[in-house]
C-alpha cells in the first residue's frame, strides 16, 4: 500500500480551488480511497484539536468532512476522529465550546474522547474508579526505555489517517505529520524533563530538544499512518502555530498527500524551501530506519515543486525579536523548553496586554542561565528555574534606600519569579495577573478569566488523577 509499482513511496501535490477538492483529488491520484481503506475497517483519523479555537489552530473541518466521506464511501465500519489537546484543556470542554461532538457525528464519524472527559461527570471522583477507566482505555507501550500511554481505540483501529494542519512551529519550524503523531498520547506523557545535573552541558547541547525529538519518533513508530495529509492550503505564518497578534493567514492553495509520513513531510519541506534546514525530526526518523528523505526515493505526482513558489515567514528564532510593549527581554543561555514556553507566553502578552503595558513602563523579562541584569529595578519577571537559580546574587535582587544618615540595602520585592523547567504558560499568566493586580492588567485578566472558564472546574480533581493537568 505504501509503495507504488516503482517501489517508492508516493506523494501527491495538489493545487485546487478549495481544500476539499484538493484532498479528494489527491486521494484519487494516489489510486482512490479503496487503496487505503478496506470494507469493514475501523479507521482512526488523527486530526488537530489543541485549543478551543477554530481553524487553522485546529484542523479545517471542510477537509475533515471530505476525508470522513471518502472513508464512508470505502465501506469503513466505524470512523473515529481524535487528538489530545493542549495541557489543561479537555476534549469535552473544546467539544462543548465548538459543538464538535454533534458536528462530527453529522459528518459520519465519532469524536473520540481520548481523555475520557465525557465520562468524568458520570464517574464520580473515586480515585480507583478513574484509574480503572484510564487503564481500560489506554495501552501501556514501552519504546526506547520510555513508557507511553496510547489510547486503545487507536491501537485497535485497522487504519490510521494523519490529517495535519500545517502551521509554523517555534521549535521544529513547521508542524508536519511526524509532529501530528505526537498528540496521540496525553500531554503529561509528551512532556520532557531536563536533568538539573550538569546544566551547562544540557543547555549547550539542547538536551531538551534531543529528548523531545526522540520521544516524538518513539510515538510515531508505535503506529504509522496509512494515509498522510499535510494541509497547507491555508497556513498560519509569522507567530504560529496558534492565533496571536503577529500570526498571519497565508493561502498557498496546496495540499500534500502521501502514503508515507516521512516522504510526505520531506516533500512538504521542499515545497516550503525548508528542507535544507536539516529538519531534526526527519533526520532522527531516518536514523531509526523509518524511511528515506531523499527526494529521488519518492515518487512525486501532481504539481511540480519547482512551479510552486511558496515562501513562508517562520517563527522568530530569538525571543528578543518578540516586540512586547514596554518589556525588555534579557536572555542568558536557554534550551528549547524555555524557548517554546516563553515564545507562547510573550506572544500571549503581546496579544492580550497591549493596553495594560501601555501604562506600565519599564518591565523586564529575564530568561535562561546567567542573563544580563534587568533594565531597572521594577517589575522584573524571572522566567524558568535556570534564570531564577543563576540570578540569586544579582544586583537587582537588592535595592539601596538612602536614609538621612546612611544608605540601606533591602530586598527588592518588585520581582516575579516564574518557576518551571520549562514553565507552564497558563500558570505564568495567572501569576502575572496576581503580581500586577487585576486593576492594572484588565485585558490580561479578561483573557485569564476566559481561559479559566474553559477548565472543567467541577471535575478538576479527576483531571489531575487522569494526569490531564
Ligand atoms: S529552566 Fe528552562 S532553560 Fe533551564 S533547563 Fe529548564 S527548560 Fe531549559
Amino acid at each position: 500500500m505504501e509503495a507504488s509499482n516503482s517501489g517508492k513511496p508516493r506523494v501527491a501535490i495538489i493545487k485546487g480551488s478549495t481544500p476539499r477538492d484538493c484532498v479528494l483529488k489527491g486521494i484519487d491520484l494516489l489510486g482512490g480511497i479503496s487503496k487505503f481503506i478496506d470494507e469493514e475497517d475501523q479507521v482512526f483519523i488523527k486530526f488537530n484539536l489543541f485549543l478551543p479555537n477554530g481553524f487553522p489552530t485546529n484542523t479545517n473541518f471542510d477537509v475533515l468532512g471530505a476525508v470522513i466521506q471518502a472513508c464512508n464511501n470505502a465501506g469503513a465500519k466505524k470512523i473515529y476522529v481524535g487528538c489530545f489537546p493542549y495541557k489543561g484543556f479537555t476534549i469535552k470542554t473544546i467539544s462543548d465550546i465548538l459543538g464538535l461532538e454533534s458536528y462530527i457525528k453529522s459528518l459520519g464519524a465519532e469524536l473520540s474522547f481520548l481523555d475520557n472527559s465525557n465520562r468524568f461527570g458520570k464517574m464520580g471522583s473515586k480515585e480507583d474508579q478513574i484509574i480503572a477507566v484510564k487503564n481500560a482505555t489506554m495501552v501501556e507501550t514501552e519504546i526506547n526505555n520510555q513508557t507511553y500511554m496510547v489510547p486503545r481505540v487507536i491501537v485497535n483501529s485497522d487504519k490510521l489517517i494523519s490529517l495535519n494542519q500545517v502551521n509554523v512551529h517555534p521549535i521544529f519550524k513547521c508542524r508536519l505529520s511526524l509532529l501530528n503523531s505526537y498528540s496521540i498520547i496525553p500531554f503529561y506523557n509528551q512532556e520532557v524533563r531536563v536533568s538539573k545535573k550538569d546544566i551547562d552541558n544540557n543547555l549547550r547541547d539542547d538536551k531538551y530538544k534531543q529528548e523531545l525529538t526522540s520521544k516524538i519518533i518513539d510515538v510515531f513508530s508505535i503506529k504509522k499512518p496509512n494515509l498522510v495529509i499535510n494541509d497547507l492550503y491555508y497556513i498560519l505564518e509569522g507567530a504560529g502555530p496558534f492565533i496571536y497578534k503577529d500570526s498571519k493567514l497565508k493561502k498557498t492553495g496546496v495540499i500534500i498527500i502521501g502514503t508515507n509520513a516521512l516522504s510526505t513531510d520531506e516533500v512538504t519541506l521542499s515545497l516550503l524551501k525548508l528542507n535544507d534546514l536539516n529538519n531534526e525530526l526527519s533526520i532522527a526518523a531516518v536514523a531509526r530506519g523509518l524511511g528515506s528523505i531523499d527526494l529521488f526515493d519518492i515518487e512525486i505526482i501532481g504539481e511540480n515543486i519547482n512551479d510552486l513558489n511558496i515562501d513562508v515567514e517562520l517563527c522568530v528564532s530569538k525571543l528578543e525579536d518578540i516586540n512586547v510593549k514596554n518589556l525588555f527581554i534579557k536572555t542568558g543561555q536557554y534550551c528549547s523548553g524555555c524557548y517554546e514556553s516563553a515564545y507562547h507566553l510573550l506572544n500571549l502578552m503581546k496579544t492580550n496586554m497591549v493596553k495594560d503595558l501601555k501604562y506600565i513602563s519599564k518591565n523586564s523579562f529575564l530568561i535562561g542561565n546567567k542573563p544580563p541584569e534587568p533594565q531597572g529595578l521594577k517589575n522584573i519577571i524571572v522566567f524558568g528555574d535556570c534564570a531564577i537559580n543563576s540570578t540569586k546574587n544579582y544586583d537587582f535582587r537588592k535595592q539601596s534606600i538612602q536614609t538621612k544618615k546612611k544608605v540601606k540595602e533591602k530586598v527588592n520585592k518588585s520581582i516575579l519569579e516564574l518557576p518551571g523547567c520549562p514553565c507552564n504558560v497558563f500558570q505564568c499568566v495567572e501569576a502575572i495577573v496576581n503580581y500586577y493586580g487585576k486593576a492594572e492588567v484588565p485585558t490580561l485578566n479578561l483573557f485569564l478569566k476566559t481561559v479559566k472558564s474553559y477548565y472543567f472546574k467541577k471535575f478538576r480533581k479527576n483531571l489531575y488523577l487522569w494526569e490531564v493537568l
